[in-house]
């Protein structure tokens, strides 16, 4: 059994809006049913486990009754920090049945069905697996105002969601690291267990919807997906 794990319990402060981003409507759909709509129609999961804000929840649950979500199985309060909200949903997971946890950012809905499927599919045969995108700027490395490091961006590549594990390895990774605001991914806990991590090559449209800028942008790419049907 593969479960998905949507963590959507960050604050948005910058995004800067009062009515929180996951409710905001693109194309007549709140922000965060069309993420989980991506994983309700991947056949490569079977169960999905939701992470809002606990102030959240009432309003969300009433949201989601109308899309039918049928593998949407609980939805918890999350944590102070991503690591604890990803956290607070693993411990959700009944681990008679696990197989592979897929975690993603309730804040990008441009995943496909294709790399949901081939992220799990990877983690089945490696362990663990992991989305990720090219690099296009020049990256630079800045101490105290200055730049002392160029860093060849061809050996570089953005960490995306999903990120997905064998269910051991990833219950593992939460026991054996401490959990803080520096962890601002799973395959980071799961790096330091000394594991090697699959990287699955993606698109640059699955973009985190984190400023107004990104939403405008999560607005017209959703369109064009809809028109391609992909
Ligand atoms: O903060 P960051 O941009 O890395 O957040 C990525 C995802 O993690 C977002 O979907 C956000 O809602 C979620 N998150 C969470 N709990 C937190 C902080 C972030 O579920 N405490």
């Amino acid at each position: 059994m593969n479960v998905a794990i949507i963590v959507a319990a960050g604050s948005g402060t910058r995004f800067g809006s009062s009515v929180p981003k996951q409710f905001l409507e693109i194309n007549g759909k709140p922000l965060l049913i069309h993420t989980l709509e991506r994983f309700e129609f991947c056949p490569a999961i079977d169960e999905i486990i939701l992470v809002l804000p606990a102030e959240e929840i009432e309003d969300f649950q009433s949201i989601t009754r109308k899309f039918n979500l049928k593998k949407l199985s609980k939805i918890v309060s999350g944590g102070a920090v991503r690591a604890a909200s990803v956290f607070k949903g693993l411990k959700e997971i009944d681990s008679e049945l696990a197989e592979i946890v897929a975690v993603h950012d309730g804040a990008r809905p441009l995943v496909t069905t294709e790399e949901i499927t081939k992220t799990i599919e990877m983690a089945r045969q490696a362990g663990a697996a992991c989305l990720v995108a090219s690099v296009t700027d020049t990256i630079k490395e800045i101490a105290d105002g200055k730049i002392i490091a160029t860093i060849d961006r061809a050996k570089l590549r953005r960490a995306l969601t999903p990120q997905c594990f064998r269910y051991e390895i990833l219950k593992r990774a939460f026991a054996e690291n401490e959990i803080g605001e520096a962890v601002t991914d799973e395959c980071f806990l799961v790096e330091n267990l000394g594991y090697e991590i699959a990287a699955v090559e993606g698109s640059a449209r699955n973009i985190k919807v984190t400023t107004p800028e990104d939403f405008v942008l999560a607005e017209s790419l959703l369109r064009q997906a809809q028109i391609e049907n992909v």
